[in-house]
This record gives structure tokens, sequence and C-alpha cells, in this order.
């Protein structure tokens, strides 16, 4: 049953959190890469397949440097609508705040028509060996979710493919957190009180 584990882990009287129905685009497939504040700072990354969102956390955030192998935790089919969720989860699981930190289309790396691209997709996610093409605003071009071989064959990596959108420098997707961004928020007003004490003594001479 799709979202079964999904349901499973959340009490929707407690969470604003959707509680969703399988859904489709109609013309593009949708992402969203979601910054999620919860016990620890961590992305969402999630692509629409078959009415779902496959997700996967990444710890350290995607990266536009085809250097980097991001660690992605493959977890639970999220609804469709969770791609416009943004928010605070009050308690009970994920609890913390959740922002969008980019969104869009993608699509196998042809660009093919919805239908095609979907059976593209759905064929190169069983295979663990995703190839997608991004139409974000911070991320564009080719990617690939690839599945490490191993006894838990939930864990992926994230890479972007070398082309025109794909950067050479240090890239930290931290430097480029969305404007007003709550986490951030809160982040300032939860610096630990320890840290505080000791940069405060340190400026006494
Ligand atoms: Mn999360």
């Amino acid at each position: 049953m799709p979202l079964e584990l999904y349901k499973k882990k959340r009490n929707f009287n407690e969470t604003p959190e959707p509680e969703g129905k399988p859904k489709s685009s109609k013309s593009k497939l949708a992402f969203v890469i979601q910054r999620h504040k919860a016990s620890h700072l961590h992305y969402d990354f999630r692509l629409e397949m078959d009415g779902i969102l496959k997700s996967w956390a990444v710890p350290k955030g995607p990266s536009l440097n085809p250097k980097d192998k991001r660690l992605a935790m493959m977890v639970e089919d999220h609804p469709y609508d969770y791609k416009d969720f943004a928010g605070i989860i009050p308690s009970g699981y994920g609890a913390g705040i959740v922002e969008i930190w980019d969104n869009g289309t993608y699509s196998d790396l042809e660009n093919s028509d919805i239908k095609t691209a979907e059976k593209n997709l759905r064929a190169g996610l069983h295979a663990g060996n995703l190839k997608f093409r991004m139409f974000g605003k911070k991320l564009k071009g080719e990617f690939a979710l690839v599945r490490l071989k191993g006894k838990q064959d939930n864990t992926w990596l994230l890479i972007k493919h070398n082309d025109e959108y794909a950067v050479d420098e240090d890239y930290n997707s931290e430097d480029d957190t969305p404007e007003n961004s709550p986490i951030n928020k809160w982040l300032a007003e939860n610096k630990p009180d320890k840290a505080n004490t000791r940069s405060a003594k340190k400026k006494v001479p």
C-alpha cells in the first residue's frame, strides 16, 4: 500500500504535514529539496515518481561539484503534496523545522515526455543507478543517485555530473539558504550557551 510507512510514522492529529494521497503532475515531474532542522540539520531530497515522492535524507546537502559524493539515505516514500510543505513539526517523528531549499521539475537525461521519463527513472531506481536532469532554481543539469552495494540497500550517493552547471570550487548548500530562513533564525537564537560563554570570555583580555 503506498505511503503505509509514512502514515505509520506520523500522527496527523499532531503534525501539520500532509496526510496525502497519490497524485501526479501533468506535464513535468516535480522535485523538492527541503532543509530540515530535526535532531540534526539535514536535507531531504524528493523526486516525484508514480504518484509519490521517492525520498532520501542527505546529511551534508546536495553539491554542484562533481567531485563530491554526498551520502543519501533512502527513507520512506512521501505523499506528492509534501513537495509544498514547509513549517514546524511540533512533536514526534521529525520534530523541528522544515523549509524549502530548492524545487522545480526534473526528468530523465533525455528530457522525455512525462510517461517515458517516469518509465526510464523507475528502471534507474530499481537498478540502483538513477540518472536525471534537474530544472531547479539552485540545482540544474545532470545528477545521479547511485545505490551502494552492501548490506543496507538504503545507502545511496548523490553525485553531480560534469556539465555546464557543475562547479570546480567547494560547494556548501548551507551558503545558499533561503532568505528569512526560519531555520537560520532558530540557529541564531539557539547557539549553545557554552560556546557563547567561551567566545565572550575570549574577548575579555
Ligand atoms: Mn528530514
